[in-house]
């Protein structure tokens, strides 16, 4: 989408260890217009499947989620990353290892707010290793709930997790796809 990569080239920096930072528009401040662009682009994509719901993972996944889920009349589930060990048995549990951050989380979706009626697009702002939507997966296969496709803002092609998920058999629409990065410089495919 070419909105998005002029954004990402005109406000988006690099930081090492391949991190774009999209904190202006996406990830702290948030614009509206510009998730509102994304939104219409992803119904464009989406509409003709049936989907019942919206899942994401918090946080930054929320606000990308949002306006998806008004275009199709439908809830957003986001997947809680758990603060307790004492997780109880009325959720699916999941484990996701972030690159990003170096960390390990879990995360919780309640049985109550996804079942095995559900078809559902998973969208998340980023798509890097694909260990998120590894982790969303696992919840809906626990769910019983069919993966309609991903939905991501960004995708770095460079690290895989886009092209794992294209080989499971996954749809998977993103964005804005960036090749690589150049001395700092973003390069889209
Ligand atoms: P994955 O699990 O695919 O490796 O990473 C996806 C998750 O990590 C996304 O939910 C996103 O929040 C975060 N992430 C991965 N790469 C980036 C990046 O370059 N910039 C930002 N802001 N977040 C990223």
């Amino acid at each position: 989408m070419r909105e998005l990569e002029e954004k990402i080239l005109q406000d988006g920096k690099v930081f090492p260890g391949n991190i774009l930072k999209v904190d202006s528009f996406l990830n702290h401040q948030i614009d509206i217009e510009m998730l509102d662009k994304m939104a219409d682009e992803f119904y464009r994509l989406y509409k003709d499947e049936k989907i019942t719901r919206i899942l994401t993972i918090e946080a930054s996944g929320i606000a990308v989620a949002v306006p998806i889920a008004q275009r199709f009349h439908v809830s957003v589930v986001f997947a809680k990353k758990a603060k307790s060990k004492n997780i109880g048995d009325g959720v699916y549990t999941s484990h996701v290892h972030s690159y990003t951050y170096n960390k390990d989380f879990t995360v919780t979706v309640s049985k109550d707010y996804l079942n095995e009626d559900d078809h559902i697009l998973i969208v998340d702002d980023f798509l890097a290793n694909g260990l998120a939507a590894d982790g969303l997966i696992d919840i809906a296969n626990q769910s019983g709930a069919k993966v309609v496709g991903f939905g991501v803002c960004v995708e770095k092609l460079f690290q895989g997790g886009g092209e794992k998920l294209r080989k499971q058999g996954y749809r998977v629409e993103s964005l804005a796809k960036i090749k690589s990065f150049d001395n700092n410089k973003v390069n889209f495919e």
